[in-house]
């Protein structure tokens, strides 16, 4: 771990991706599946947040999202948003320490939580990944106070500075509105989880002929299930696409039913979009700049809001973040990149 070592019950580790707490028999996030008895807090339903693991403490929509992802049989702690969840309430706990735990809204997608631990009087906040921005397909994030701050950077650099999201979405239905009217079929590669969901629900009032990737269309019933509205939409099928608004991860199942497929348009939705690094299969596809994380202002403005005495960054440009923060003032280092070199403590 960067950073000098935190000498109580809150110690923890960085290791593969996630957060272990060897005191309090704990993991945050780990990439890889954790089957010794510990219980593992699953952020969110993101595949880079998930792993087969044998108990996990979640919100609801989490455990449904991600039910539908990893098979298999678990321990499921569920948690409501802002309930704490004391050491003592968790059955077969690894530990005696006795601690408590809340999840918090982080506003990235649905379900997702930010974990915040107290022990002894001290607290940490773990984001996970999160938002500041409100979408309208998840719920709005909940900065919370804790004296150690564990964060993820992804969009670290000051450049990142996204626009108001309902600017990006105007653009992304007037693309589709002018790609229709011009008789070629528009093509929005996105994420299945949470920006399938966020770009669908913009469409609501459009009344746009949809078409969904069945990744995407077996967990925005799950969204359905928990209350979310959206438009008409039918399952992704290649033979009947044309003059529909595709909504894909990929790209594939179109590309290579060509040429019946007519002509497409194919816009990728992504925070990189801003990168003119971002590497596209087409230098003039179209890119808009949507994304389910904090933008680099966003990120400070959150630090604000937690008011930490202590924060570590993970993900992205952490090292950069971490610079930053101490050139702030502020004790910052980095979990996810060695800036071991430049720590002054
Ligand atoms: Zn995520």
């Amino acid at each position: 771990m960067a950073g000098p070592p935190l000498a109580s019950e809150l110690d923890f580790q960085y290791r593969n991706g996630g957060l272990h707490f060897p005191h309090l028999g704990l993991w945050m996030d780990p990439h890889h599946p954790v089957r010794t008895g510990e219980w593992v807090v699953v952020s969110h339903a993101h595949s880079d947040h998930t792993a087969r693991h044998s108990a996990v403490i979640l919100t609801e929509p989490t455990r449904r999202l991600m039910r539908s992802r990893i098979s298999g049989t678990r321990a499921e702690r569920v948690l409501e948003f802002n309930e704490c969840l004391h050491q003592s309430d968790l059955e077969s706990s690894t530990t005696q320490t006795p601690f408590g735990l809340s999840l918090h809204p982080a506003g990235h997608i649905l379900g997702s939580a930010m974990a915040r631990l107290e022990v002894n009087g001290d607290s940490l906040l773990y984001t996970g990944d999160f938002k500041l921005r409100e979408g309208q397909s998840c719920e709005r994030c909940e900065p919370v106070h804790a004296r150690t701050l564990v964060m993820e950077t992804t969009y670290g650099r000051p450049r990142y500075i996204f626009p108001p999201t309902e600017e990006v979405l105007a653009s992304v239905l007037h693309f589709c509105r002018t790609s229709l009217d011009a008789g070629i079929t528009p093509v929005l590669i996105s994420y299945s989880l949470g920006k399938a969901q966020e770009i669908l629900i913009s469409l609501l009032k459009a009344n746009l002929p949809i078409q969904l990737h069945a990744s995407s269309a077996r967990l925005t019933e799950i969204y359905a299930d928990l209350g979310y509205q959206f438009p008409r939409w039918t399952l992704l099928d290649p033979e009947t696409a044309r003059g529909h608004v595709i909504i894909t991860p990929t790209a594939r199942p179109l590309l290579s039913a060509q040429p019946g497929m007519g002509p497409l348009r194919i816009a990728s939705l992504s925070g990189w979009a801003l990168d003119r690094r971002w590497p596209t299969t087409n230098e003039n596809q179209p890119r808009f700049a949507l994304s389910d994380h904090a933008d680099f202002p966003d990120l400070v403005r959150f630090v604000k809001e937690v008011r930490p005495q202590r924060v570590f960054t993970l993900h992205g440009f952490a090292a950069d973040f971490a610079r930053h923060l101490r050139r702030q003032g502020m004790e910052a280092y980095a979990l996810s990149e060695d800036d071991q070199l430049e720590l002054s403590l």
